[in-house]
């Protein structure tokens, strides 16, 4: 039987950002998808990665993610549309958040109503608004990120891939856990990293574990757009995100729009016409300068909410650890988790 000191199982984000510090550890690390890595849940995923988020942890976990991403990806400009973000809240929260954020990073800045820089005045802001912007953060192509960490790992002397089902793995019995493949092959391991987002709730249950996560389908719509929106950023009086993609594109998407699923594979049953309505409505009347914005394809794809504070990162069991609950944050948390993983094995052995 093949034994290995790391087994990654899931290929998306965060299993990918495993690999690449299990590998770089000198971990002989085995990564197991049945899927081609990079290509299921993470694939839908828009790109935004800002540090404007809700807690101090999720904050210093995004500055990581980050800075992690700078590091795998030299030339990561390339596939990067800006790193400018901005959220327009009420006044008071505005300040509030401002005043929270300046004691974590200092790049962010807060206009008030009639005080906008001429670049952001193409934005309809109300009486009582106010807008906070940061500038260090990350708008990125999200299948080139997981392609180029994908490229950077592959044919590395320390991974070997399976490209097949993981059924379930075995309790611990002092020395690791042995995985059961769905070829009927079994391999062992001394550390187990779960990276299997939505699917880790289902997969792990087979082991009489209870995970507190909801599975949801977050939607987003790709636009096409005749005029401009000057930035990307979040609009949390309506609930609406956006990112633009160049200059005739963006992608967008309702916070409320997330639709509670009984499985992750079960996205295809959601019915999608008419979801750009109220994300148009939504935009057109945020921005002055958008004559038009025509739908170009729906986005969707499985999110595990936790129930309680995001994300759920923990060692489940002795040398077995969970990377989950990201919720529709996963790039912007799971690199620095995969981080915390690694460096948690590396401080035992
Ligand atoms: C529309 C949309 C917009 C989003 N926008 C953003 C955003 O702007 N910023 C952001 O940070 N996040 C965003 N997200 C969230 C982000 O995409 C997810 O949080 C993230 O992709 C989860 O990554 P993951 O690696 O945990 O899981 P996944 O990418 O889902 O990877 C899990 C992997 O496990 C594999 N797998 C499943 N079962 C098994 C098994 N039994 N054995 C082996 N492998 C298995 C699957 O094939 C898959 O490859 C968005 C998500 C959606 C859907």
């Amino acid at each position: 039987m093949k034994k290995f000191d790391v087994a990654v199982l899931g290929a998306g984000i965060a299993g990918l950002t495993t690999v690449y510090f299990s590998i770089n550890e000198g971990f002989k690390t085995v990564l197991i998808d049945p899927n081609i890595p990079g290509r299921e849940g993470s694939y839908n995923s828009v790109g935004i990665l800002t540090r404007q988020l809700y807690t101090k942890r999720e904050i210093l976990l995004a500055i990581e993610s980050i800075s992690i991403l700078n590091e795998i990806i030299p030339d990561i400009d390339t596939i990067t549309y800006d790193r400018r973000f901005i959220t327009i809240e009420d006044e008071k929260t505005a300040f509030q958040d401002y005043r929270f954020y300046r004691k974590i990073f200092t790049d962010v800045d807060i206009y008030y109503y009639g005080e906008l820089p001429s670049d952001l005045s193409s934005i309809n802001l109300h009486v009582n608004e106010a807008i906070l912007i940061s500038y260090k953060d990350l708008m990125v192509n999200t299948r080139e990120v997981l392609r180029k960490i994908y490229e950077s790992i592959v044919g590395n002397e320390n991974l070997i891939e399976y490209r097949v089902k993981a059924e379930k793995i075995s309790e611990y019995d002092g020395e690791g856990y042995t995985i059961y493949l769905e070829n009927g092959e079994t391999i062992r391991s001394s550390n187990v990293v779960l990276a299997l987002g939505a699917w880790n709730k289902y997969f792990i249950e087979k082991n009489k574990i209870y995970l507190p996560i909801s599975t949801y389908a977050c939607i987003a719509v790709r636009l096409e757009i005749n005029g401009s929106i000057p930035i990307s950023g979040s609009d949390e009086v309506n609930y609406l995100y956006w990112m633009i993609e160049g200059k005739s594109r963006l992608v967008a998407g309702e916070y409320h729009q997330s639709t509670p699923i009984t499985r992750p594979d079960k996205t295809d049953d959601i019915k999608l016409e008419n979801r750009e309505k109220s994300v148009i409505k939504s935009l057109m009347d945020r921005f002055k300068n958008i004559k038009e914005l025509r739908l170009k394809e729906y986005i969707v794809g499985p999110c595990s909410f936790p129930i309680g504070k995001r994300p759920l990162y923990k060692e489940l069991m002795k040398s077995l650890f969970l990377i989950d609950g990201l919720s529709g944050y996963g790039f912007t948390l799971a690199p620095a988790l995969a981080k915390e993983a690694i460096d948690s094995i590396t401080s035992k052995t």
